[in-house]
C-alpha cells in the first residue's frame, strides 16, 4: 500500500488536478493507494482571510472573498458537490456567534474538503474508482485547536474501520490533508503545511508500505533551488536528517511529520509532480 499525499500547488488548476491524478492512476494499476490533497494553492490563506471578515462584521469584504474561492473551485470542476460546500460554508460562518479557535478550524477546514471533491471527481472522470474521505472519519486528535496533535491509537481503529472497505474494493479513497476531529467530531487543523502530517499518519495507522509526499521540487535540497541555484540535492536522507531539516525552518517537511514513520520504519519520498520520473529524495532509517 502507498500513501501519496498532493501539495496545494500539484491541485492549483484544473490542468494540474488532471496531471495529478493521472499520476494517481498509474500507481493505482499496481498497487493499493490512498491519496491526501491539501487545498488549491492560495485557498487556506483565503479562508483565513474569510473568517476574519465575518469576525469583523465586514460583510462586503467577506462576499468578495467568497466570489474569489467559488470562481477557483467552480473553474476546476463545475460539480453540484462544490455548491453544496459553499453553502455549508456560508450558513455556518452566519450563524458563528463567538469566532473562537474551534470555528476558525472548522472554517479553515473547507480548502481541503473542497479539494478532495475535485481530485476525487477527476479520478472517476478518468477511469479509477475514487470517493472523497472527510479526514474526520478517519484521524483522531487531541483539542489543541489550530496545532492538534494525533492521537496513534484511536486513528489506527478509526482509519481502518472507514478506510479498509473501500480499498478491498479498490476504490481510491481522497482524503482531506490538513486535519482529524477530536473524539467528539470537532474539526481540529494540524498546523500549517498539516497534510504530510496527515499522510505519515495514515501511514502508520495503516501500516502502509511507502509514503510519497508529491511537491513541486524534485525533492529536498539544502536550500531553495530557485533562489540559489549553487544548493546540495539530498537523494537520501535519514530520518532524523530530515526532521533536523524540518526543525530548521525547511518549509518543504512539516516537523512533525517524520515521527510516525520513522516509529514503524515507514519508506517516505518526496518528489515532483512536474517531473514525475526524477527519482526525488528518499527518507528512511
Ligand atoms: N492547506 C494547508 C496549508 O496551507 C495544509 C497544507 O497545505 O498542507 O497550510
Ligand atoms: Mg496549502
Amino acid at each position: 500500500m502507498i500513501i501519496m499525499k498532493f501539495g496545494g500547488t500539484s491541485v492549483g488548476s484544473k490542468e494540474r488536478i488532471l496531471n495529478v491524478a493521472n499520476i494517481a492512476k498509474k500507481y493505482y494499476a499496481e498497487n493499493k493507494i490512498v491519496v491526501i490533497v491539501s487545498a488549491m494553492s492560495g485557498v487556506t490563506d483565503k479562508l483565513i482571510e474569510l473568517f476574519q471578515k465575518f469576525k469583523s462584521h465586514d460583510y462586503f469584504g467577506a462576499n468578495q472573498i467568497i466570489k474569489t474561492l467559488y470562481n477557483i473551485h467552480k473553474l476546476a470542476l463545475d460539480d453540484i458537490s462544490i455548491d453544496r460546500l459553499f453553502g455549508e460554508l456560508i450558513l455556518y460562518l452566519t450563524l458563528c456567534k463567538n469566532f473562537t479557535l474551534a470555528n476558525y478550524d472548522y472554517v479553515i477546514s473547507y480548502g481541503e474538503k473542497l479539494s478532495s471533491h475535485l481530485l476525487s471527481a477527476t479520478l472517476n472522470n478518468i477511469g479509477a474508482k475514487s470517493i472523497p474521505v472527510d479526514a474526520s472519519l478517519a484521524i483522531v486528535t487531541d483539542s489543541c485547536f489550530g496545532n492538534g496533535r494525533v492521537i496513534l491509537d484511536r486513528t489506527s481503529v478509526k482509519a481502518i474501520s472507514s478506510l479498509s472497505p473501500l480499498l478491498s474494493q479498490n476504490i481510491i479513497p481522497v482524503i482531506t490533508g490538513f486535519f482529524g476531529a477530536t473524539k467528539d467530531g470537532q474539526i481540529v487543523t494540524l498546523g500549517r503545511g498539516g497534510s504530510d502530517y496527515s499522510a505519515t499518519i495514515l501511514a502508520n495507522a495503516l501500516d502502509a508500505n511507502e509514503v510519497i509526499l508529491w511537491k513541486e521540487v524534485d525533492g529536498i535540497f539544502s536550500g531553495d533551488p530557485n533562489k540559489d541555484p549553487s544548493v546540495k540535492f539530498y537523494s537520501k536522507l535519514s530520518y532524523d536528517e530530515a526532521l533536523a531539516l524540518a526543525q530548521a525552518g525547511a518549509k518543504i517537511l512539516h516537523p512533525e511529520a517524520m515521527i510516525p514513520v520513522q516509529a514503524k520504519n515507514i519508506i517516505v519520498r518526496v518528489k515532483n509532480t512536474f517531473n514525475p520520473d526524477h527519482p526525488g529524495t528518499q527518507i528512511w532509517k
